[in-house]
């Protein structure tokens, strides 16, 4: 088992639990990992190699099995695959043992609220629903669990559609794809390519829902006899979800459409919009009744991280988004807003190019406040377009941007840039943001 995250720790212990001679190899060193997860593993007859990655291990090894960030290009990986040793992901592992209907929801950005969301509609629809993947819970949890479910419903990430084989979604959920995680495929083809994965196994009497707004998707075609329903916030020909007249409407024949109140949906911007209807139109596929839709819609308070509405302080409004660690979210979060913003971003730089990010902040944002590694190169794309300042950390950056906001702006942190350089993940950069904004409001 390659990686000590939540995703190694339960699929290590399930595997021992089958009788497995399980070795778990993680490139952190001890001392930076949980104590009490080496203990577990170490009590349950597990090996566990710290520190690096030995490439003696991975060849004595009968098969191998990554966690979902581990990369798939390392050295010992590689001189492992030469000899024909078996690799694959925890979530095809997991998958090859799970006969539940599964849905799987997968994209560049929206994937963990459209899993939430589909997880209330099923739940609200009184159907028993597992809900896990990326946003939480691995998928081996359900396989070792003993409850039953209905369905599955799983958010998967590019990472682990890499290593899917036999991977066979009732629906498949295909949000957008746009350039992210550059820093780990040799081009965006190659990404978009690992994102297309996810329908390659299914067939006649399963489904795909696609994002027709979405450019790289609108030519993409599933394979034959697979049921495909398309959506997009514009009403355009052989699209079976979409808006009009402020209202949405959906049909899953082409024929008669059902209707749609949003008025009561609380998350901003339009794509937001987007996932509601990828999520109604898989409810329906699921034959869920209308009505149970349109509570849920009313329902759903969002997730935390993802344009949150944090405080309101002297007039000014506080969000948080850093959950948008690449430029496609950034840039949905800056044209959610229709006032003017004060803009927080950087982190560490994933590859990507930031001229679609000054292009959105041109007009709309007021000012920006840059932090982090990737600081400077943000200051050279804004240079001249949108004014700036930077700062050394988050309680610096947010009393920056409180300092330059007026009465009626809004105080955004939408970083771009994934959170590793400052901070353990992007929820903890949330928790520093939020933090900060009550201090200030604490004077
Ligand atoms: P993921 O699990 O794919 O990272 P999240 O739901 O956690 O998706 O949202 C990640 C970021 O993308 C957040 O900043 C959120 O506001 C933004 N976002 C959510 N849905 C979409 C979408 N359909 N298109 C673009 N950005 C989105």
């Amino acid at each position: 088992m390659v990686g000590l995250g939540i995703t190694g720790l339960y699929a290590a212990r399930w595997l021992a639990k089958q009788g497995a001679v399980v070795t778990v190899s993680e490139a952190r060193s001890e001392t930076e990992l949980n104590s009490t997860t080496c203990k577990e593993v170490r009590k349950l007859g597990i090996a566990l190699e710290t520190g690096r990655h030995q490439e003696a291990t991975f060849l004595k090894s009968e098969m191998i099995v990554l966690s979902p960030g581990v990369p798939h290009d390392m050295e010992p990986l590689r001189a492992a695959k030469k000899t024909g040793i078996p690799v694959t992901g925890e979530l095809e592992l997991s998958s090859r043992l799970i006969d539940t209907p599964m849905i799987a929801v997968t994209g560049t950005n929206g994937k963990s609220t459209v899993t939430a969301l589909l997880g209330s509609l099923l739940k609200n629809a009184s159907l028993k629903v597992f809900v896990g993947g990326n946003i939480g819970t691995p998928l081996i949890a359900y396989v070792e669990g003993e409850e039953k479910a209905d369905y599955v419903v799983v958010e998967v990430s590019s990472f682990q559609l890499d290593t899917i084989e036999t991977l066979c979604p009732f629906i498949s959920l295909l949000l957008n794809i746009s350039p992210d995680h550059l820093d780990r495929y040799a081009s965006y083809e190659d990404y978009a390519q690992s994102k297309l994965r996810i329908f390659m196994n299914q067939r006649p009497g399963q489904h795909v829902i696609l994002n027709d707004d979405d450019e790289a998707l609108s030519s993409v075609n599933p394979p034959s006899g697979v049921s495909v329903f398309r959506y997009g916030v514009k009403r355009k020909e052989g699209r079976h979800a979409y808006v009009q007249d402020k209202e949405i409407r959906a049909s899953l024949s082409g024929g008669e459409h059902i209707s749609f109140s949003f008025k009561s949906f609380r998350l901003p911007g339009k794509h937001n919009l987007e996932n509601l209807l990828a999520v109604v139109l898989a409810g329906l596929i699921l034959g869920i009744d209308p009505s149970v839709i349109q509570q849920t819609i009313g329902d759903f308070k969002g997730l935390p991280n993802r344009l949150e509405h944090v405080a309101k302080f002297e007039g000014v409004e506080f969000y948080n988004d850093s959950k948008a660690t690449n430029v496609d979210a950034a840039v949905r979060a800056i044209t959610s807003f229709d006032r003017p913003l004060i803009l927080i971003a950087g982190g560490r730089h994933k590859g990507s190019d930031y001229a679609r990010l000054v292009r959105a902040a041109r007009g709309g944002v007021r000012k920006a406040i840059f932090l982090g590694e990737s600081r400077e190169l943000l200051a050279s794309s804004f240079e001249g377009v949108v004014p700036f300042l930077m700062a050394e950390n988050m309680d610096e950056a947010v009393s920056i941007a409180f300092s330059q906001a007026d009465r009626g702006d809004a105080v955004l942190l939408a970083p771009a840039c994934s959170s590793f350089d400052m901070f353990s993940d992007y929820a903890h950069r949330g928790i520093a943001f939020r933090s900060a904004v009550e201090r200030l409001s604490h004077g």
